[in-house]
């Protein structure tokens, strides 16, 4: 029986997450449930699946929490990043689902891997903010990472897999897969006048707005592709994005015989988890199964990187260093939270990201606290942007 945190519980990669071991509760039990202020959403959670702990982000959301659970509840109910970091690390707790969307899942998804845990990680924001330091921890306390993001979970499936971990010997590139978004065909000029509802209704995929904006404007590849980097310690010369629309190769990894091997799956998130919490067992995870006689032809494009300019930023970005990744994720969260909130055109996203990244200078920080430092600093240039456009 292993015991797991599920950080982000609410979301959708907690719910999917949820889904899985509910299957499976002769092999796991589920210790700590954590989420934003949905207090509601939460009380529901735990009386379903019964957590030792649960953590909300304030301390308003936990007391309403335990006023819904009532005294007789047997959940131990905490607030804050500091209670995230305890329970991220707690002793009881074997394996760490960072579900949390944005940098605000860096400290508890860091803490989770220097505790030497097996961490199940969705947060990619987290690895595009701080992947060297997340790496160096995790071979200093032998922490297993194992990616849900569906595409480099695919390419852990197919990669060589040795004692040591991960063998990347033989393997010469990675052809990351992604879906295109739901504007794939829409012609430049239409893209200015998309609604947040539209950027959100992704053709494949259920998931939360911040990474369904990202899907939407490419950006969730570039965060991907520097992801993959730091990952699998592969040079940008070897990851090559390619699009294909049905997502069902989940992505590709080519050997120097020539081999080529690809993850298909039906696009459902609990194929990546179910991989995960079971690896390096097989376990059900509830997906259809896939029917390729069923399924219209898969097709491969290159990435239209004029109307969707994010992934050449992501890829400079990566170019560029540490600092500049840094400064990538956090314009670009300040950009996709304003679109939400209708205050920037979808098409003013990357205009906001470029002016932050031409404004910033090259860092390598030694330390989470330094890399959250350059994280508000960009935030803060960002925001200037948005005032410069008005907002
Ligand atoms: P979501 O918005 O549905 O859920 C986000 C979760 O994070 C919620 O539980 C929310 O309460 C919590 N959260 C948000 N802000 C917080 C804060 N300040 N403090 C504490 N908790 C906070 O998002 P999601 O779609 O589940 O995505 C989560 C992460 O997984 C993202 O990094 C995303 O890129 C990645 N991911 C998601 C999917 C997917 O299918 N949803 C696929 C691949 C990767
Ligand atoms: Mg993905």
């Amino acid at each position: 029986m292993r015991s797991v945190a599920i950080l982000g519980a609410t979301g959708s990669i907690g719910e999917n997450s949820l889904a899985v071991l509910s299957r499976h509760p002769d092999q796991f039990r589920i210790e700590t449930l954590t989420g934003s202020t949905s207090a509601d959403r939460m009380a529901l959670l735990c009386r379903e699946h019964q957590p030792a702990t649960a953590v909300l982000a304030d301390a308003a959301a936990a007391n309403r929490l335990q006023t819904l659970l009532g005294t007789h509840s047997t959940t131990r109910v905490l607030a804050g990043t500091e209670a995230l970091v305890e329970v991220a690390t707690a002793a009881d707790t074997d394996i760490v689902v960072a579900g949390i969307v944005g940098g605000a899942g860096l400290e508890s998804t860091y803490a989770a891997v220097a505790a030497g845990k097996t961490v199940l990680l969705a947060n990619k924001e987290a690895l595009v903010m701080a992947g060297r330091l997340l790496l160096a921890a995790a071979k200093t306390s032998g922490a297993h990472i194992i990616p849900i993001d569906s595409e480099q979970n695919a390419m852990h499936q197919c990669m060589p897999h040795s004692a040591g971990g991960i063998n990347l010997e033989g393997v010469q590139r990675i052809l990351l897969t992604g879906s295109g978004g739901p504007f794939l065909h829409h012609s430049e000029d239409t893209l200015a006048s998309v609604t947040p509802d539209q950027a959100c209704n992704h053709p494949r995929w259920r998931m939360g707005r911040k990474i369904s904006v990202d899907s939407a404007t490419l950006m969730n590849k570039g965060l991907e592709y520097i992801e993959t980097s730091y990952l699998f310690d592969l040079s940008p010369e070897q990851i090559e994005v390619v699009i294909h629309p049905q997502s069902i190769v989940h992505s590709m990894v080519t050997y120097l015989d020539g081999s080529v091997l690809a993850q298909m799956a039906t696009p459902d998130m609990r194929v990546p988890i179910a991989y995960a919490l079971g690896f390096p067992q097989r376990i059900t995870s509830g997906a259809d199964p896939l029917n390729l006689l069923n399924q219209e032809p898969l097709t491969f494009l290159p990435p239209d990187e004029t109307r969707f300019p994010c992934l050449a930023l992501a890829r400079a970005a990566l170019e560029q260093g540490e600092g500049h990744c840094i400064a990538l994720n956090a314009a670009n969260e300040v950009a996709v939270a304003a679109f939400l909130a209708r205050q920037i055109q979808f098409t003013a996203i990357p205009q906001v990201i470029a002016q932050v990244l031409a404004k910033t200078e090259a860092a390598k920080p030694n330390s989470i606290d330094s890399v959250l430092l350059l994280d508000q600093a960009a935030r803060g240039t960002a925001q200037s942007c948005l005032n410069q456009l008005g907002i």
